[in-house]
């Protein structure tokens, strides 16, 4: 159970765990307070159906939430970006991106940085610290919908290798969709691996399921392999078997996506190479162009050639979108988290 510096930490906890906390009585309580958490709430005190002597019990011995807001910076896109200081003092960064049709989505962190090194992405630089757990998960969710109103969509995009800390979101999953909870569907929750093949099979044999996306950037093994250290001990052709496993077990369409690095991955013989990647599988391909992070030697591509690319992969059939750029201006957008210090 999360249990952590002697206090409980209900966000990260099921009805059932809750209810075996000592000294909470009959086990109803547990499912009541499972559900004003959910709701929100932020207090013992607005847990108005608990008799006041539990309420002060609980407030000894739990906390509602783990970690508290420490930076909010807005966008002028309508994208906001939360740091949040986690109980030890360590800071992570969750952010709401809203679409064109105001669809609201969680991009949410599962580790503070991030040991995958991946030369063109600000979280790679700082390294690892540790991995998060569910309560800060959760915790990261239910500050967005405070902030921003109910969410649609849960994105595992934020800071962090999620097949690492994939027990903590399994956990976090089961919570969210909880028919008593929050009640999100798994169809609205997706996770992006840089593409750790094992994770993967472990993923499209869990319940509930939910959608994964894998940062392919590029098929050409060498310059993978250059950019993102994870190709070593999971080679192509292995991610490939474990992503055709995925979409034959689930049912489910995967996403590729490709971060577009000027001059790098964005050339004719790059895009035949991902499109004989994709050949025989059930994907969609998510190009996202570079977002600047400083002190990195990568440029953004140019939009003609992001469109030439594009042609190129369409012309071969493929199902293809260009991420929309949302929260370059607060350091939100993909690849950016990490930059706030604490204050
Ligand atoms: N750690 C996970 C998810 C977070 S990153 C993963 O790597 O899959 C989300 C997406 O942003 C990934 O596809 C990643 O390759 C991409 N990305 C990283 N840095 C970027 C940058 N500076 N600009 C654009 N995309 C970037
Ligand atoms: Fe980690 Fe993803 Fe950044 Fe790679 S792209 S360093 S896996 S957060």
């Amino acid at each position: 159970m999360e249990q952590i510096k002697d206090l409980y930490h209900l966000a990260g906890l099921l009805p059932e765990e809750i209810a075996a906390i000592p000294h909470i009585g009959p086990s109803f309580r547990g499912m009541q307070i499972f559900k004003w958490i959910a709701s929100g709430v932020t207090t013992f005190e607005q847990m108005n159906n608990l008799p006041k002597s539990l309420r002060e019990e609980l407030s000894n011995n739990c906390l509602v939430r783990s970690s508290h807001i420490s930076q909010t910076l807005k966008d002028p896109d309508g994208t906001i970006k939360l740091q949040l200081t986690l109980h030890d003092g360590m800071a992570v960064e969750t952010v709401l991106l809203t679409d064109q049709s105001d669809r609201k989505t969680a991009c949410v962190s599962c580790q503070v940085g991030c040991a995958m090194k991946c030369a063109f992405c600000q979280t790679g630089q700082l390294g690892f610290a540790r991995n998060l757990s569910t309560a800060e998960i959760v915790e990261q969710f239910l500050y967005l919908e405070e902030v921003a109103g109910p969410l649609d969509n849960i994105v595992f995009m934020g800071m962090g290798e999620p097949m690492h800390n994939l027990e903590a979101i399994k956990k976090a999953v089961i919570i969210l969709t909880h028919p008593k909870g929050r009640n999100l569907s798994g169809r609205r929750i997706t996770l992006s691996t840089s593409g750790i093949v094992s994770g993967i099979y472990a993923l499209a044999d869990s319940e509930p399921v939910i959608r994964l996306a894998v940062s392919l950037t590029t098929a050409n093994p060498q310059l993978r392999q250059e950019l993102m250290p994870v190709t070593l001990g999971n080679p192509l052709p292995e991610l490939k078997k474990a992503i055709s496993y995925y979409t034959e077990k689930t049912g489910k369409r995967c996403t590729l996506e490709a971060a577009l690095l000027a001059g790098k991955n964005t050339g004719q013989d790059s895009a035949a190479q991902l499109i004989n990647f994709a050949h025989g599988l059930n994907v969609h391909i998510n190009l996202i162009p570079w977002n600047p992070v400083e002190g990195l030697p990568f440029q953004e591509p140019t939009p003609k050639e992001c469109k030439a690319f594009i042609e190129k992969l369409e012309k071969a059939g493929l199902n293809v979108t260009l991420r929309t750029r949302r929260g370059r201006k607060i350091g939100g957008a993909c690849g950016q988290l990490g930059k706030t210090k604490a204050p």
